[in-house]
């Protein structure tokens, strides 16, 4: 393409808010074969909201939700986020944890009126040697087919209740993500979050591949494995999380919405939390370079 071309191109896209970092990218993303999506804040709308609480038979739900609100104000999570606007949305004040300790990809662990409380997953308490009654798996396991994050809630070594919340999917992303495909991209979720939930969410969103569970620092090595198989990927994120795996990838585009962190590893910013911009992106790259099929 000739400079005038790409310049004619970013302007383009600029008026759609899709920002090339450079005129390289915008020559570049027509290559792409491959979109991986995260989960939390791009395929859906990351703004989770408390829906469930469950409580062992000897905890009051106040008392339960009194140190999980103290073990949750110290995290930056949208997860507890989340759980801190339900609770407070429930009338409780909340107090501070005595110490807390973020456990990436797995939750929270605080010390509360001298009791020690985990919020987070099976992984978590499992590691903490904390049982969990079969019937509570259970309910666990419903709710995520709901599409819902369930957490488990543990103080001082005992199960003591379940806090879930749910995060729907943006309007636009099962259209946008059906343009993708019919483009003839392969669309790819990737998350932290558990199996079920995953699958529920990507369902939704009308999205076949998966990769779920993943650890904040598996998201890059997912990435490479694909471009491994000789693939040309573009990685699409938010969240501090989401910066090595923008990093990594042919082309990472960051959402605006999004933490900066994301935007400064990506190499195109999506002002638009819409990701129909991905095709956009995509698009205005075939255009420029000839290539629209
Ligand atoms: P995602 O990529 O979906 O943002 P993370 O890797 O950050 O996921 O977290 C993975 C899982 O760890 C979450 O689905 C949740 O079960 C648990 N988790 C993470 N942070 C917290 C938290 N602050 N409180 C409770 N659970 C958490
Ligand atoms: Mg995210």
């Amino acid at each position: 393409a000739t400079p005038t071309s790409v310049m004619a191109g970013s302007g383009r896209a600029a008026e759609y808010g899709i920002l090339f970092k450079g005129g390289e990218h915008l020559e570049s993303a027509q290559q792409i074969q491959t979109v991986v999506l995260d989960k939390t804040g791009t395929v859906t709308q990351g703004k989770p909201v408390l829906t469930d609480v469950i409580t062992a038979f000897d905890w009051a739900e106040a008392e339960l939700l009194k140190r999980v609100g103290a073990a949750e104000q110290s995290s930056e999570h949208p997860l507890a986020e989340a759980i801190v606007a339900g609770i407070r949305a429930k009338g409780h004040t909340l107090t501070q944890s005595e110490q807390f300790e973020n456990v990436p990809g797995y939750g929270v662990r605080a010390r509360v009126e001298g009791q020690e409380v985990l919020v987070g997953t099976r992984r978590l308490l499992a590691d903490a040697h904390v049982e969990v009654p079969e019937a509570t798996v259970q309910q666990m396991n419903d709710l995520e087919e709901r599409g819902r994050t369930a957490m488990l809630v543990a103080v001082d070594g005992r199960w003591a209740g379940i806090v879930a919340v749910a995060d729907t999917i943006k309007d636009t992303s099962r259209e946008a993500i059906q343009r993708l495909q019919a483009m003839g991209i392969d669309v790819i979720m990737i998350t932290g979050d558990n199996e079920r939930t995953a699958r529920a969410v990507a369902e939704q969103a009308g999205i076949h591949n998966v990769l779920a569970e993943v650890l904040p620092e598996g998201k890059a090595a997912e990435v490479k494995k694909l471009q491994d198989r000789g693939l040309k990927v573009a990685m699409v994120g938010d969240g501090i999380n989401d910066a090595p795996a923008l990093a990594t990838a042919d082309i990472g585009m960051a959402i605006g919405t999004g933490t900066d962190v994301a935007m400064e590893a990506a190499d195109i910013t999506l002002m638009r939390g819409d990701l129909n911009s991905i095709a956009d992106a995509i698009e205005v790259s075939r255009r420029t370079m000839g290539n629209i099929k």
